[in-house]
């Protein structure tokens, strides 16, 4: 069923509706800020709907609370179903006004108002947006030689379809992240796996607070830098799940990356061959921003800049270059708990930016 447009100019309109997007709406509307929130699934649950099913609740590195909701426990339960019955009950019990499927096309300026427009044609107006839209539906994989001439399978973590698929291959995994390091730890035991980075991967040595990470990532995005994730500061940690894949070596086996790929597999600078059946990019994901260009929110430096957060990093949220678009999700904030906080930020700038439109 296709959403109706709104001809009223709204005072926000928030896109997104994962963790960061439900925690705008929730403050939005604790403010008595009227809104929408457009979101491009068909159903409740932001991207986690879509993680691997082996990803259960006691594999994610924990999921923050939403305002004045405790998010649900570790367990073997698949998470990809679990938040995303818990964001459904969230949306209800809160009567957030999120509609779906709308995916915003593209965001424009008309006469100073904000218009919003829709891939279904729906049209809205705002004073003031919050962007929440993430990173899993822009996937990064990076260009090598020879992609297309390779015959296996090629596959990126945005559609992981789980360890028995690969039973019986030879697998090289890319990418030295989070992502990777879990797939490892799945398939190390049941195929033939190698493992390949473009640098040396950083493992967690103790040596930086979550808080002094997020810090480095938000002077990034001060400077207009595309973001950093958060793990790229604070390292890697090998969990019990990995343990009979540490066991079998496969993460002090990392080769560095190959040159390019060939009809049956890899080939490495000193003219090495490898035959592989597949490869696993894990090569992670880049904000989801493309709508915004009309905007020209981006600095020379590649990345949209931010102003500082006034009490904490993750509260900053609005843009250098137009103080009526909030993002929330990005840089600094890009995790569920970063999400929670740049939430109510992004609520309090929209209210105070509205006060100051009025007042002027
Ligand atoms: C594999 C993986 C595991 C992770 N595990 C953890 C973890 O354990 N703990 C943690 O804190 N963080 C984790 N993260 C990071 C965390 O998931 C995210 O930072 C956080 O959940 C993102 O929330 P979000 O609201 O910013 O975005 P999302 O949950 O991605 O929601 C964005 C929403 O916006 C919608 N959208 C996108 N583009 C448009 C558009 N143009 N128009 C309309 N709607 C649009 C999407 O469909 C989606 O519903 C993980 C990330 C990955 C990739």
């Amino acid at each position: 069923m296709g959403v109706a447009a709104d001809m009223t100019i709204l005072d926000s309109v928030v896109i997104g509706a994962g963790q960061a997007g439900l925690s705008s709406s929730f403050h939005l509307r604790r403010l008595g800020i009227e809104h929408v929130v457009l979101d491009a699934n068909a159903r409740p649950g932001g991207a986690w709907q879509h993680r691997w099913d082996s990803l259960s609740m006691a594999d994610v590195h924990g999921v923050a609370d939403l305002p004045t909701a405790t998010a649900p426990g570790g367990s073997e339960a698949r998470a990809n179903e679990v938040i995303a019955e818990w964001f459904d009950d969230y949306e209800q019990a809160h009567d957030l006004p999120v509609l779906r499927p709308v995916h915003v096309r593209e965001v424009v300026d008309v006469d100073g108002v904000l218009g919003i427009r829709s891939v279904e044609g729906g049209q809205w107006s705002a004073r003031t947006i919050i962007n929440a839209t993430g990173t899993w539906t822009n996937p990064f994989v990076p260009s090598y030689p020879g992609q297309r001439d390779f015959a296996g399978e090629q596959w990126h973590t945005v559609a992981y379809p789980g360890a028995e698929h690969f039973r019986g291959k030879r697998v090289i995994v890319v990418g030295g992240g989070t992502s990777a390091v879990q797939f490892l730890g799945e398939l190390a035991p049941v195929t033939d796996v190698l493992w390949a980075t473009r640098r040396p991967p950083v493992w967690n040595s103790g040596g930086f607070s979550g808080r002094e990470a997020i810090a480095m990532v938000q002077e990034r995005v001060a400077g207009g830098l595309p973001p950093a994730s958060v793990v790229s500061v604070t390292g890697l940690a090998l969990r019990p799940q990995e343990e009979a894949a540490r066991r079998t070596g496969v993460y002090d086996r990392r080769l560095p990356m190959f040159q390019r790929l060939e009809t049956g597999g890899v080939r490495w600078a000193d003219g090495t061959f490898e035959p592989v059946d597949a490869v696993l990019w894990a090569t992670g994901f880049r904000p989801a921003i493309r709508h915004l260009a009309p905007l020209g929110l981006r600095s020379p430096e590649g990345g949209i800049a931010l102003r500082p957060g006034a009490r904490d990093v993750q509260a900053s949220v609005t843009t250098v270059a137009d103080p009526r678009v909030q993002m929330v999700g990005y840089g600094p904030s890009a995790s569920t708990i970063g999400g929670n906080r740049a939430g109510r930020a992004a609520a309090l700038a929209v209210r105070d930016h509205l006060g100051r439109r009025e007042s002027a």
